[in-house]
């Protein structure tokens, strides 16, 4: 039996696609162009190979930035909620999933943390901190 596929989807809704697992890879990159493509702390990267992908809806909605100078950065983007989507990774047979976007459990966790040098300043980790369910 297949393993169940994972759905994800922008916060608008009009980008929709689907992963197959076995994923490849999953890990928090704190690189300098995953802080600032997400504008959070860090990226939440998911790797499937491209087989393992496809869209569900929305595609033609989707532009694209290839970072200029970059072997391999690009940020995918619905244009109707401006939300970052899935790419496909240039030069690799990989596409990157933001985890954010999955709307069941991948079941994988994160793997590892990279570019963990990189990490902002003002980066405290989770379990440092409170945790409340909602505003406190
Ligand atoms: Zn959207
Ligand atoms: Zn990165």
């Amino acid at each position: 039996m297949s393993p169940e596929p994972v759905m994800g989807s922008c916060p608008c809704g009009s980008v929709t696609f689907e992963v197959r697992p076995p994923l490849s890879g999953f890990r928090y990159c704190h690189c300098t162009r995953c802080r600032k493509a997400s504008g959070g702390a860090h990226a939440a990267n998911i790797f499937v190979p491209q087989g393992q992908f496809a869209w569900s809806a929305g595609e033609a909605l989707i532009n694209r930035f290839d970072l200029p100078g970059a072997k391999r950065f690009s940020v995918w983007f619905c244009t109707r909620c401006g939300s970052r989507v899935p790419h496909k990774v240039r030069e690799r047979d990989d596409y990157l999933v933001p985890a954010g976007l999955l709307d069941n459990d991948p079941v994988m966790r994160p793997e590892n943390s990279i570019f963990w040098g990189s990490r902002a300043g003002w980066y405290v980790e989770p379990q440092e901190m409170p945790k409340f369910t909602e505003y406190p």
